[in-house]
């Protein structure tokens, strides 16, 4: 069994259909980048999963369990991990202080300032931290953390929760080419160490072809191809309706990169 399924989701907007018999699977240590123009129904598809949306039609199955319809707590509960923006981490606290509350929260002890200025879970934190490569940044406010390494500070705070499976709505936006780079590398790597499932949406082509195992291409709400990289870079039908002349650039140049 696949460590995700998604099986037939339906989603309409009023008269947009936002999704169409989208049907997925995606396994344990496996990274999936869905891909698609904008308004294609990447988002609504990670809403689902996540919690946030109910779809009109299909199911979602995670790790054996059918998370249709639950809360996003309860399915950050069963195992889903879902990197945020800057607006969601602590921004008067210290990086460690994040991930100690995230740490906190996961195991269900009462989250306060004072908990974690006494230090509990620190090391478990610091850890963490170390892990994303910010152990030295531990005891900085995080508002004093360039935009990339809150990105890393924010896969601590999602790691905290022991994912199986991790939800990444463009990890990279907003990240010169070296970071995004980096951040990639850094998410493949503990994806496959630790069996993390990764499902990721990118607008970097480089990104998505240089770092997925899988890539699923979404347009007016259906998939319209899915496969390893180098297949879905040659299907005609994603040559014309998305990847254009840069894109299609961006994607070859990281197919041949070493
Ligand atoms: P993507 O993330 O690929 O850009 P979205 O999933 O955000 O696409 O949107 C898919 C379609 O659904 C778009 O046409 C969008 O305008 C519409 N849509 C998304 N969310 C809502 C909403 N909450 N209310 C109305 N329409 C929505
Ligand atoms: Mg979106």
């Amino acid at each position: 069994m696949s460590l995700l399924m998604v099986e037939g989701l339906d989603k309409a907007f009023g008269g947009v259909i936002a999704a169409r018999a989208v049907s997925f699977a995606l396994e344990a240590g496996e990274l999936l980048a869905v891909i698609g123009p904008n308004g294609a129904g990447k988002s609504t598809v990670f809403n689902i999963i996540g919690g946030q949306l109910r779809p009109d039609a299909g199911r979602v199955v995670l790790a054996g369990d059918t998370i249709t319809g639950l809360a996003p707590r309860a399915v950050w509960r069963k195992g889903l991990g879902r990197t945020f923006q800057v607006a969601q981490t602590f921004i008067s606290m210290s990086v460690t202080e994040n991930v100690q509350m995230a740490l906190m929260s996961w195991h269900g002890e009462a989250a306060s300032l004072t908990a974690s200025a006494a230090g509990l879970r620190r090391a478990e934190a610091i850890g963490l931290l170390g892990l994303v490569g910010m152990a030295e940044a531990a005891d900085r406010p995080i508002s004093a953390l360039a935009y990339g390494d809150v990105k890393r500070v924010e896969l601590a705070i999602a790691l905290a929760g022991e994912p199986k499976l991790l939800l990444m709505d463009e990890p990279t936006a907003g990240m010169a080419p070296k970071e995004r780079a980096a951040l990639m590398q850094l998410v493949a790597g503990l994806a496959r160490e630790r069996k993390i499932g990764v499902l990721f949406t990118e607008h970097d082509m480089a990104a998505v072809f240089g770092h997925a195992d899988r890539i699923l291409v979404l347009m007016h709400g259906e998939v319209i191809a899915s496969g390893p990289p180098d297949a879905v870079r040659r299907d005609p039908k994603v040559r014309d309706v998305y990847l254009g002349e840069s894109g299609l650039a961006a994607a070859n140049a990281a197919g041949t990169a070493p």
